[in-house]
């Protein structure tokens, strides 16, 4: 048989059930008990159903109350000494802080896990970190669930990853010096879960498809040469990328098995299968584990068959990654559409057709043709279905005339062509979009979708929100002002809601960090604009104010990378057919006297492959796509972008062939050091880097903007510098927000007297 495995499952609840409770326990309303009860019921369905699917090593370690790279942390003993806890009695309480914060601690820092929307909580390495192994609560769950009658496989991140996606908080330290204290402990780890009875153990190295150096990559071999008495069969984990590059150090460690992701490189299947030795494990992953689609059951057994006439038994199969980044049940959807719905597959579902491809590897297609053919209509459905293909939009992007992407003329007639109308100031000031979304605006939306507020009501109340924003803004002489987004729950459902292409569900929830999870929009056919979307608000705002009113869209990368996409046809078409239904808009807009229109995507930079061999392809296309979504516009129009939140340095040529005229970025948190990083490759069109964060309900002193406004005209020409927030205002009260603007206001017209009196 070939053993199906899986490295980690969904932990939110498929309603959502821990997010719940966990909220519960931090406001006081439930006690721990209650919390660990919720817990525990969790893992027990967790696993139930993976059995129920026929999975032969169920995980365990793949639940957490947070972040499982905290728990790795707090197992290792390797928790911040500056919260002054004591790692070997770790209350939940104080887990929870190591995550949150407390009076006294700023909480851990947490960024993106790879290229995913998780958030994991990074580790603070010091030159003195210590560690000291404390496995109570892993092995609390191993023998929670070997009491179930379960065989298990813990999955636990790997030390050299673990290291590498940590901070050195420490000058002329290097976290991989902490190596050899890591490896004594984790093998100590590794000894007790042997010790605990625990056979097959999954270690994760993603590092090993992230380009990372070569003495990281000499790490994995020193690691896992330490490893190989601890009493463990070890299966070393990687996802997202290909690892073929690595294949002869993979086959020459002292290691049982490799799992490789074959959905996200389908390639490296062929290079691992006729290499691989036969006395190893190679896990498969061709279930992709973080989309929404149903697989190609037959298309999966047939690539699979010759793999097993090669390897036998040590052919594993398992999702391509943790299923932790796909929704948990499509069952619990109610109002899907009949047929979208026979599309997907979630992670339940996913399971289900694991079970079903070892059993045709067991005994043969025939022995599953029902589900086979259900999977082939399926995929013959999708082929031609009228709900996804649309002969127009595809039409449309496959004739786009040559030079359809530039604008009519290049930025030095542009800008002067923008100037002539709008008369702006020396240090033009805007902001980012978004003004305060509050309670009365998050309510009336609520009420509207219940039906509670009719249409008029709901009508009437966000245009008194527009009004008062617009009115505030010219109070503070703001030049080019916005509409607020009032209307807006998401930067990216707003839109996804209007274009075709698009659907949602009602539980279709991903764990983004600790108790919050987003329910991504889902892409599953041709994109396209049926009618305008932000028309009706933007003239509106327009009609309350004489000066440029500023459109304000998502750019189609941010829009497909905060979503899930189909996987039939390439991103890149994708992101072209959201550029096209954009550029319907922007066009429209600007036919509404609307000249000035920001194309926000901050997302730019995170959906950059991992392989930097794939980067310039990806850029290509994906500036291409923004510069379509504002084809056909006048000269006089002004085109916006703005990103945020990202390593910008190394992609500027890139932000440059964009060819918006204007950017803004967030820069305030570094001290203006991307600006620095523009300066020097000369950015060609006009910038406004942040002068203040948005993330703080705190009002920045006049000299703290004048300095960094200084600094910013040290870099750039000042004729091209604009004055804005770092990002969006949305998450602020009004009281501070005004508060913090009339500073920006302040800053700028001091420096702007300065600057006419020389
Ligand atoms: N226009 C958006 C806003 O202001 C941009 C948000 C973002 O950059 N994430 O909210
Ligand atoms: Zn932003």
């Amino acid at each position: 048989m070939n053993t199906f495995h899986l490295s980690g499952y969904p932990r939110i609840g498929a309603k959502r059930e821990l997010k719940f409770a966990v909220e519960a326990f931090w406001k006081g309303a439930k006690s721990e008990a209650e919390l660990q009860e919720v817990a525990a019921e969790i893992r027990r369905l967790n696993w139930a159903t993976q059995k129920a699917a026929g999975a032969d090593l169920l995980p365990v370690g793949d639940f957490s109350f947070y972040d499982h790279v905290l728990d790795l942390l707090c197992t290792l003993g390797a928790i911040p000494k500056r919260f002054g806890f004591d790692s070997a009695n770790l209350s939940l309480p104080e887990y929870f802080q190591l995550a949150r914060g407390n009076a006294t601690q700023f909480a851990m820092e947490m960024t993106k896990w790879f290229d995913t929307n998780y958030h994991y909580i990074v580790p603070e390495w010091h030159a003195d970190t210590e560690f000291k192994v404390n496995a109570k609560n892993l092995i609390a769950q191993i023998k929670e669930a070997k009491a179930q009658g379960y065989d298990i496989k813990p999955t636990l991140v790997g030390p050299v990853t673990l290291l590498w996606l940590g901070k050195a908080k420490d000058d002329n330290f290097k976290r991989i010096s902490l190596l050899p204290k890591l490896l004594p402990a984790y093998a100590q780890l590794l000894r007790e879960l042997a010790a605990e009875g625990v056979d097959w153990i999954q270690i994760d190295e993603p590092i090993l498809s992230a380009d990372a150096d070569a003495n990281w990559i000499k790490a994995v071999e020193t690691s896992y040469k330490e490893f190989a008495n601890t009493g463990v069969r070890i299966i070393i984990g990687t996802y997202f990328a290909t690892v073929a590059e690595h294949l002869n150090l993979l086959k020459a460690l002292p290691v049982h098995g490799v799992h490789i992701d074959c959905v996200r490189a389908p390639e490296q299947l062929a290079v691992f299968a006729d290499a691989w030795p036969e006395n190893k494990v190679l896990s498969v992953g061709l279930i992709d584990g973080r989309n929404v689609w149903r697989a190609n059951l037959s298309k999966v057994i047939d690539t699979l068959e010759p793999v097993k006439a090669k390897l036998g038994n040590n052919l594993w199969i398992a999702p391509s990654c943790s299923l932790l980044h796909s929704p948990q049940d499509l069952a619990v959807e109610e109002k899907l559409d009949g047929e979208i719905k026979s599309w997907m597959a979630f992670a339940a579902q996913k399971l289900v057709e694991l079970g079903v491809i070892k059993q045709a590897l067991a005994h043969g297609k025939d022995s599953v043709k029902d589900a086979i053919a259900a999977s082939d209509a399926a995929a013959a459905d999708r082929a031609t279905n009228k709900k996804i293909h649309n002969d127009a939009v595809k039409a449309r992007v496959a004739n786009l005339p040559k030079g359809a992407d530039q604008r009519k003329s290049p930025f030095a007639e542009r800008i002067k062509a923008q100037h002539a109308w709008m008369n702006l100031p020396v240090l033009p000031t805007t902001t980012i979009g978004s003004f305060p979304q509050t309670t009365e605006i998050r309510q009336a939306r609520a009420a509207f979708k219940k039906g509670e507020l009719s249409a008029a009501d709901y009508d009437a109340a966000m245009k008194k929100e527009i009004a008062y924003c617009v009115e505030v803004q010219e109070k503070l002489e703001l030049d080019v002002p916005v509409h607020g987004e009032a209307e807006r729950n998401d930067m990216v459902e707003y839109f996804g809601e209007q274009l075709a292409g698009y659907c949602f569900t009602q539980f279709g929830w991903v764990q983004s960090y600790g108790s919050r999870c987003v329910k991504p929009p889902i892409i599953f056919g041709d994109v396209s604009r049926p009618n305008p979307m932000t028309v009706y608000w933007s003239s509106y705002a327009q009609t309350l104010t004489k000066r440029p009113m500023k459109g304000m869209l998502t750019g189609p990368v941010t829009m497909f990378k905060w979503s899930f996409v189909r996987d039939d046809i390439p991103l890149s078409e994708v992101a072209k057919q959201i550029a096209l239904a954009l550029n319907d808009e922007v066009l429209d807009l600007e036919k509404a006297g609307i000249k000035v229109i920001q194309i926000d995507e901050p997302a730019i930079r995170e959906a950059m492959p991992l392989k930097k061999a794939q980067w310039d392809e990806y850029l290509a296309w994906a500036c291409e796509a923004f510069r379509l979504s504002s084809t056909g516009a006048e000269d006089s129009t002004q085109i916006h972008t703005h990103m945020c939140y990202s390593e910008f340095n190394d992609i500027l040529p890139a932000i440059a062939s964009m060819d918006a005229d204007v950017i803004t970025i967030e820069t305030s948190r570094s001290d203006m050091e991307l600006l620095t990083a523009f300066g020097d490759f000369k950015y060609p069109n006009d910038i406004g880097p942040g002068v203040y964060d948005i993330h703080s309900p705190r009002v920045p002193q006049a000299k703290e903007i004048e300095h960094l406004l200084r600094k910013a005209m040290d870099v750039v020409p000042v004729e091209r510098l604009w004055v804005n927030p770092d990002c969006g205002l949305k998450t602020r009260g009004w009281k501070e927000t005004i508060e913090q603007l009339e500073v920006m206001m302040e800053v700028t017209k001091k420096l702007r007297s300065e600057l006419a009196a020389k």
